[in-house]
């Protein structure tokens, strides 16, 4: 009960990559590259591990960022070509590749990576892929011209993806929707959002979950965060829909947000990975304020469907930072543990 879990990324070693940036260059050329990834894979279970973490991930050290890192194997989109778009609905710039054709998959995309962090930890292993609305969303797309239809497109490449992956020994995939928190995509995400996630996670046997989050912690959503208001409501319009799903697990920020706690209980039924702790400050939690996260979130979540979870990703943190957030989430949770026994 009660077991810990982070959204998915930690920060790369600073031999491998860039500290605390998006979409950091890789230091190493491309002959040790993969094995530089292999060895940081290595360091990021291990920190988990060592912090307490009951199901861990391999930090996403194998990936520049969340979306691209799935992209480049995919026919149809074109890597040489980047144009810069606003993404989130304008929030934000980013260089983005092109879709120029008809999609498909090369081949196994993240296989490898998952049969080696699978070979290298005893505990239950998630690996987190970016789910369809989210990818459209972070392209350029000059063919199909439709993102309901491309999202259907990916949904179906992602389910071949996750097919193979949970045949190697995963126990949870997640796919990432933080598109489905902008305001402007809450009616794509009732029309075709949640199918598009749903067909993607289709037939898999093992937990399935999404997370959906108010972002990395860097200037573009704090500033978009101050423009939310005194309650930050737009999970009252998804967590309905998820709770209708057949995802079973949804992972949600709680720390330091200005998400109303009672909202948690519009997903009656689903695992509930609740965020306590920030990604958007280097100051690093106490156990006893992870544990008052949690334990705001008991009332309405049973302890047999939540698991203390990180708001989003902390691959823009110094590590150190990092390691500290892993233990205090670690070490909140036992203290909740604990109180529940006595
Ligand atoms: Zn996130």
């Amino acid at each position: 009960m009660l077991e810990s879990t982070i959204a998915g990324s930690l920060p790369k070693p600073p031999w491998l990559a860039e500290p605390e940036t998006l979409w950091a260059p890789w230091r190493l050329p491309p002959e040790t590259l993969a094995q530089g990834q292999r060895d940081a894979v290595l360091l990021a279970l291990r920190d988990q591990e060592e912090a307490g973490i009951d199901i861990v991930t391999d930090g996403e050290q194998s990936r520049q960022h969340f979306v691209h890192g799935f992209l480049p194997k995919i026919e149809g989109v074109d890597f040489g070509r980047r144009v810069t778009i606003g993404i989130r609905a304008d929030r934000y710039k980013a260089e983005v590749p092109v879709v120029t054709g008809p999609i498909s998959r090369r081949g196994s995309i993240h296989g490898d990576e998952v049969r080696f962090a699978r070979a290298h930890t005893t505990r239950r292993l998630k690996f987190t892929i970016p789910g369809p609305m989210t990818i459209v969303d972070t392209l350029a797309d000059e063919h199909f011209r439709s993102r309901e239809r491309l999202a259907m497109e990916f949904a179906e490449i992602i389910n071949g993806e996750a097919r193979e992956l949970a045949a190697l020994g995963l126990d949870v995939l997640q796919l990432d929707e933080p598109a489905f928190n902008v305001d402007a995509y809450l009616d794509d995400v009732r029309a075709w959002g949640i199918a598009a996630l749903e067909r993607a996670t289709a037939g898999l046997g093992i937990r399935t979950a999404v997370h959906i989050c108010y972002g990395y912690g860097i200037k573009a959503n704090i500033d978009w965060k101050r423009t939310l208001g005194s309650e930050w409501r737009q999970y009252e319009q998804t967590f309905p829909l998820l709770a209708r799903s057949r995802i079973d697990q949804v992972s949600l920020e709680c720390a330091n947000s200005r998400v109303p706690m009672s909202l948690l209980r519009l997903l009656e039924g689903k695992d509930v990975l609740v965020g306590a702790i920030d990604v958007a400050t280097t100051s690093v939690e106490t156990p006893e304020e992870v544990a008052a996260t949690i334990r705001k979130a008991l009332s309405f979540v049973p302890p047999e469907r939540l698991y203390p979870c990180t708001n989003c990703g902390m691959v823009p943190l110094p590590r150190e930072v990092a390691r500290g957030k892993l233990r205090a989430l670690a070490a909140g949770t036992a203290l909740v543990r604990a109180g529940r026994v006595h």
